[in-house]
Parts: structure tokens; C-alpha cells; sequence
């Protein structure tokens, strides 16, 4: 399947890759010779004219970048503008490199991008059709229409029914996702509290010293079935099992107010449990078509409503969490696995509260000292400006025809 068609030939070598995805096809399918990019002779490189190398350039195009970046109907971009943004997802910029001969690198392998490699399409349409079609999204964002139509979905109908139609629909991610975790591994876990056990009195009138008893054992272990609110991955009265990779993770993961007391707490896995590895997304697995790049987008997109920091005041944001929960437990899965938005470790929801028990002696108290927040500051709304949409108009226009 690898021809080499008759183009001026060009040839890549390993550093000059930026993509992983390209450093494994220079690692597969390189010869030696000389880099088109940095000028190295003698290297291990991948010629740019193989159907691979089409392939996961097309790949990466569709991972990176919205097609309103690159097509000229869309915005400013093209498909070759892409390759000079720097610094580059794709291929290493050259600053050296006079970017006529960047060009033409580039050119070897993007002159017959819509002839070869179909399985993989990187423009929506063509001519007035566009008008009809959404430009495609970067891969990488996880705006998958699967989640968002299930959201639609479960706004309209019981969600045992949409459950029972979209677990087909996410089974052929499943081998992408399953880990198993050991039995043996331990986890941790936080529960906002703690009791005073004792105080002593060093001098007359200084502030005493006080001992605390921790929460521990079932106190620290998920609550019973039936007494349990909404959370991220169970409905109301279900009781699952969440735990952090590390305590500062699930103490954070509680929310708690600076002076609060938090008991901490392991816990061990009692069996193996085989669970959905939400991180676990990785272009150069799968990457070979546009079903499998709609599969990655799926796992990234349930990624992101899993780790998006859903605010105690929005708790109905929960429900597409709760509803892929229930597709996994279908799936046979035991728990799933993501990454915090409030610590630097990973969550771990078990479905069985039974799989993990307390490890003996492991609770202590900790007092919260400060809380920490990051944040993006956001565009400021100007009068004497034009916008596209502006609500305060829409508000007033909807007033005046109701
Ligand atoms: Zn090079």
C-alpha cells in the first residue's frame, strides 16, 4: 500500500516532527537521507510522499485545527497556512529555513490532499453546498454530537430509553478505554469533618492545643444507598465510591472552605476492577479514518463533561455524566476513571462501594488553610461597539414583540 508517486521527492526526519503520530512513521517507514526541514544529512526520515504520511497529516489537520482555520470559504486560513503557525503541531519549524523551500516541503504532500486517502475528509463541502453542512471541529475540542444529542435527548425521555439507545452507539469505544486496575492498589478518600477528642492547656490564657478523631472506616466509605444526593456519576439515592489518586486530589474534590476540617483517609481495591480510562485518549491509536477520529472525539468529549468543574449551584449539569455512568455499568464496566479540575490527580468512581475497604490506620485530619483559585479573565462588553449578537438588544427586541 506504500507508493511512492513521482512528485519532486521530500523527506522528514524525526526531530523535525512535532507529532507524535509522525514520529512513528518515521520510526515505521523511514530510510535514510537527507531532511527537507532542518538540512541533516544521513537521518532516518519518512518520504512525504507516502499514502501513510498523507494519512496522518490529515489526521493531525482534523485534530488541531477547526476547518474555519484552513478553509478559504470559511476564513482567512488555508490548508497550507497551517504548516507556518508556529509553533507547529505538525512540523517543527526551521527558523533557518527560507519559507519558499518550507512551501515547497509542504506542497509534496498537500498538492492532492482531496484525491488520496479518502478515509479520512478534512472539508466538510464544496461551492454553495457548504452552506448546508457545520464546518468540522478540532478532534482535539470533544465536540462530539453523540453527547449532545443523548443531552436533547434525556431532556425529552425516560433515561433507561435513551440508555438503551446509545449504549450501541458507545460500545465500539469501550476497548479503547478499558484499564483494569489491580487488586491491592490503594486510593484515597475525603469527607468534610471530624471530632474533637481532647484539648490541653499549655499556659494560662494561651489557646490550647486540640486532638481530633477522624472520620474512618464505613464513616469514610461512601454513604448508604438511599441517603445519597446527585453527585457527578450516581443519581439521587444511588451510593458509589469516589476516590482521588492522592489526598490533596480528594480533598479538593470536596470543595472545602478555608478553617474547615477534612478527614482523610486510603482505601484499598479488594478485586480487580475494570474500569473506563477517560484519559486515555491517544491520536496515534486511533487515528486511521474518520470513524475511528469520531471515536477519539467521543472519548476526549466524555472526558471533558467528566472533568468540567460543574458548580454546586448547576447540579442538573450532571445529568450527561450520570447517563454515561449508566452506559458503562451496561458495558460491564466496574467504575470509570478522570482527571481532577481541582487537584492535580485523577478521580475514581467505583460502582460497587464493596470493591474498596479502608485501610486500618489510615485516616489523619487536616485543616484547610487557604483555598486556591485560577482563573481567565474575560472580554468586557463595550457600548460604542458593533457585535454579531448582542443580548441586551435581543432582550429588548423579545420585550417589545411579546
Ligand atoms: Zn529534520
Amino acid at each position: 500500500m506504500t507508493s511512492i508517486p513521482a512528485a519532486p521527492a521530500h523527506f522528514v526526519c524525526y526531530d523535525c516532527c512535532t507529532a507524535q503520530l509522525l514520529k512513528q512513521l518515521v520510526t515505521r517507514h523511514g530510510t535514510r537521507s537527507t531532511c527537507s526541514l532542518c538540512g541533516a544529512s544521513d537521518v532516518i526520515c519518512v518520504h512525504t510522499g507516502i499514502d501513510e504520511f498523507l494519512l496522518a497529516v490529515k489526521a493531525l489537520v482534523r485534530y488541531n485545527f477547526g476547518e474555519w482555520q484552513y478553509h478559504s470559504k470559511l476564513g482567512d486560513g488555508s490548508l497550507e497556512s497551517l504548516f507556518f503557525i508556529d509553533p507547529n503541531p505538525i512540523l517543527k519549524i526551521n527558523p533557518a529555513q527560507d519559507p519558499v523551500d518550507r512551501e515547497d516541503v509542504v506542497l509534496s504532500f498537500l498538492d492532492d490532499v482531496n484525491e488520496r486517502q479518502l478515509q479520512i475528509q478534512i472539508f466538510t463541502a464544496f461551492g454553495r453546498e457548504i452552506y448546508g453542512y457545520m464546518p468540522k471541529t478540532p478532534v482535539s475540542s470533544g465536540e462530539s454530537d453523540v453527547l449532545e444529542s443523548a443531552g436533547r435527548a434525556l431532556r425529552e425521555r425516560n433515561h433507561f430509553l435513551v440508555e438503551a439507545e446509545y449504549t450501541p452507539v458507545i460500545r465500539p469505544v469501550a476497548p479503547y478505554v478499558a484499564k483494569t486496575l489491580a487488586a491491592g492498589k490503594r486510593w484515597h478518600r475525603a469527607r468534610l469533618g471530624a471530632s474533637t477528642r481532647a484539648a490541653n492547656f499549655h499556659e494560662i490564657g494561651a489557646p490550647p492545643s486540640y486532638f481530633y478523631e477522624p472520620h474512618s472506616d464505613k464513616n469514610l466509605g461512601a454513604p448508604p444507598v438511599g441517603s445519597t444526593s446527585a453527585g457527578r456519576a450516581n443519581r439521587p439515592g444511588v451510593s458509589y465510591l469516589y476516590l482521588a489518586s492522592d489526598a490533596a486530589t480528594a480533598a479538593a474534590e470536596i470543595r472545602p472552605h478555608p478553617g474547615e476540617l477534612v478527614s482523610l483517609g486510603s482505601f484499598e481495591l479488594t478485586r480487580e476492577q475494570r474500569v473506563v480510562d477517560l484519559r486515555a485518549h491517544d491520536l496515534t491509536k486511533l487515528w486511521q479514518s474518520d470513524q475511528e477520529l469520531e471515536m477519539l472525539e467521543l472519548i476526549i468529549a466524555m472526558e471533558k463533561v467528566f472533568s468540567t468543574a460543574a458548580p454546586p449551584s448547576n447540579r442538573s449539569a450532571y445529568t450527561v455524566t450520570q447517563f454515561l455512568v449508566e452506559v458503562f455499568r451496561q458495558l460491564e464496566f466496574d467504575g470509570v476513571l478522570f482527571r481532577s479540575t481541582v487537584g492535580d490527580g485523577d478521580n475514581l468512581v467505583l460502582f460497587d462501594p464493596a470493591s474498596a475497604s479502608w485501610v486500618a490506620e489510615s485516616s489523619r485530619v487536616i485543616d484547610v488553610t487557604r483555598v486556591r483559585y485560577d482563573f481567565v479573565v474575560r472580554n468586557l462588553f463595550d457600548e460604542s461597539a458593533d457585535y454579531d449578537i448582542d443580548y441586551n438588544e435581543r432582550g429588548k427586541a423579545m420585550e417589545t414583540s411579546s
